[in-house]
């Protein structure tokens, strides 16, 4: 596994102290999370491409495909090798659901939350989890549980290519089960095979005991890439790492991201910030190019100097020549003192200029000369002034095209495009919608003294398709605003986030039967053309007689189902009909 790219940001939300301790007997089958509640969290955006279990993406992969995969590994690495990798791959998916547990239901029961890990281990596809027993208390570092796993599909595959074995095969599955365990417990639990399907047991039988508890752990280990030393310590793992020993070096972060778009963006961000260069950022209004410009300015070599930003677009024509190169006293009526302009001000640090089209042209001449000559001239002054500012310029419209149109200067245009660095618009980055929830709720609630609840499951489904025409500021706004408008000690739900915004579609989930469906209303008909022509003495009433009755030829005259047809109940239905009777003459 590769270590995540440095600008990665730490994602993983503060979570209150945990000391949990339960035991399996003492649960009840309606404790939150239920399964119904889990199946709620997986749901489906097939227009975009993307499956979400919470606000995790998950992939849909054959099977057969895992199969092939995990034998061509075997056959590269070799047997210990891949075990190792595969144990780890499902480490990673097991802290993952344990985060997501303990994040959407703080709240909830212990021995639940525990539980939840073999609901979503279910969900999931691996194997079908029957939980025999299990009892835990953190404080005094005991855990014991025991698990049967019916039709694992790992053992399916490596039974299907190697046939039955000596040694427990369901790697991954292992994997998830301590990493979800040890996520919750703080502490390493390990889990073995017992029996397996892959030895030829009806049934894979896992039993899980602190690493102390085993006492010899170090087989188990290794295939974790974990040293004795550590769990020793009681470090909890974190969920990405059972490698305690890879600490993200990070630099301070103002940024948050980590798709691929945004990983491309900050990645050229760094490798230009320690260069001199000219920096021409572009992108949508509101997916943050002032934040990435000020990221530049702290990670270049100017960081201690200041970091001045101007809106082109907002100073007036004539103005926008004193804002940026002062003015000398005198200059026009007015003019009674003297005063720098945002050159000077920025001397030895960082100009960032927004909305650079919204220069005149002769505002791009001077600037242009500014930048060529490192010198200015403050209005009506009569001296040049030795500048040293790195000057980083932003647009959101194509900068090529204003060129071709006549309104931007051609060689202006080559002398800010020395490094040009694109920002995605948000719904092209919609894997970091969550850490940017995560982000902007962690900030607000800290600054309206907020006990941080969340967002309802809808809330996080509508956000998750939402189009985000505003970009990171739209998102950051709706989520300031949800803050506001919900009650203390409630989550943020769909009500309190959108006013006038045209709601994103429902996405689809499971339904009670476990079958794909998607809860919006069919899309509106063509109903006019669907009518035809309106006749003179068209009524509504007379439509609705003429939809009754066609729903009711439609069914052979079965009352029920006409009335299942058009949205009503039978006693409705029959009213009706029975109204348009009366009035029909
Ligand atoms: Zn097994």
């Amino acid at each position: 596994m590769t270590n995540p790219p440095s600008a990665l940001p730490d994602d993983r939300v503060a979570i209150a102290p945990y000391h949990p301790r339960g035991d399996s007997r003492q649960l009840s089958e309606s404790s939150s999370p239920t399964p119904a509640e889990l199946t709620d969290c997986l749901f489906f955006s097939p227009e975009d491409g993307r499956i979400w279990l919470n606000d995790q993406r998950m992939v849909l992969l054959h099977s057969s495909s895992f199969g092939a995969l995990r034998r061509e590994v075997i056959e590269r690495l070799g047997l210990e090798q891949a075990r190792g990798l595969f144990t780890r791959t499902g480490y990673a998916s097991g802290a993952r659901d344990a985060r997501l547990i303990r994040e959407r239901w703080p709240q909830a029961d212990a021995a639940a939350v525990f539980r939840a890990g073999t609901h979503l281990h279910t969900l999931e596809g691996m194997t079908k989890v029957e939980p025999l027993h299990f009892k835990f208390d953190a404080d005094s570092g005991f855990y014991e549980g025991e698990f049967l796993w019916h039709h694992s599909c790992e053992a399916d595959e490596h039974v299907g290519a190697y046939g039955i074995g000596q040694d427990p095969v369901c790697w991954t599955e292992t994997g998830y089960a301590i990493g979800f365990v040890s996520g919750l417990f703080g502490q390493m639990v390990i889990f073995r095979e017992v029996e397996c399907r892959g030895m030829g047991h009806r049934s894979c039988r896992v039993i899980g005991k602190t690493a102390e508890q085993w006492g010899d752990v170090e087989q188990d280990l290794r295939y974790l890439n974990v040293s004795q030393a550590v769990t020793n310590a009681t470090v909890a793992p974190t969920p990405d790492h059972p490698v305690s020993h890879s600490a993200r070096a990070n630099p301070p972060q103002t940024l948050v991201g980590a798709s691929a778009a945004f990983n491309a963006a900050t990645q050229a961000l760094q490798r230009v910030a320690l260069t001199p260069a000219t920096v021409l950022i572009s992108g949508e209004s509101g997916v943050g190019k002032e934040m990435f410009a000020r990221q530049l300015h702290q990670l270049s070599r100017r960081q201690d100097s200041p970091f001045v930003a101007l809106n082109c677009a907002a100073i007036p024509d004539n103005l926008i020549e004193a804002e940026l190169f002062g003015v000398e006293r005198g200059a026009y009526t007015g003019a009674t003192h003297s005063r720098p302009g945002r050159f000077e001000r920025a001397q030895g640090g960082t100009l960032f200029l927004d909305e650079i089209t919204s220069l005149s042209l002769a505002g791009q001449s001077k600037l242009l000369r500014a930048l060529q000559e490192r010198e200015i001239e403050r209005v009506g002054g009569v001296r040049g002034i030795k500048v040293d500012v790195r000057v980083v310029a932003a647009t959101n419209i194509d900068l090529r095209k204003a060129v071709a149109d006549g309104t931007f200067r051609e060689d202006l245009f080559y002398r800010l495009n020395v490094y040009p660095i694109a920002l995605p618009p948000l719904r092209e980055r919609r894997d970091d919608i969550p850490l940017l929830i995560n982000a902007f709720l962690t900030r607000f609630c800290q600054e309206y003294a907020r006990t941080p609840m969340g967002l309802t499951m809808r809330a996080l489904k509508a956000l998750l398709r939402y189009d985000f025409a505003g970009n990171v500021r739209e998102l950051q706004n709706l989520i300031e605003r949800g803050l506001i408008a919900s009650d203390e000690g409630q989550p943020i739900d769909l009500v309190h986030l959108f006013r006038n915004e045209p709601m994103p579609a429902d996405p689809y989930g499971l339904d009670d039967h476990g079958s794909l469906s998607n809860s919006a209303p069919p899309p509106c008909l063509a109903l006019f053309d669907t009518l035809g022509q309106l006749e003179p003495g068209f009524s509504i009433e007379g439509l609705e007689s003429r939809l009754l009755n066609e729903a009711l030829q439609r069914n052979a005259g079965n009352l029920a189902a006409a009335a299942r047809l058009v949205g009503l109940s039978r006693a409705q239905f029959a009213y009706r009909l029975k109204k348009h009777q009366r009035q029909s003459p």
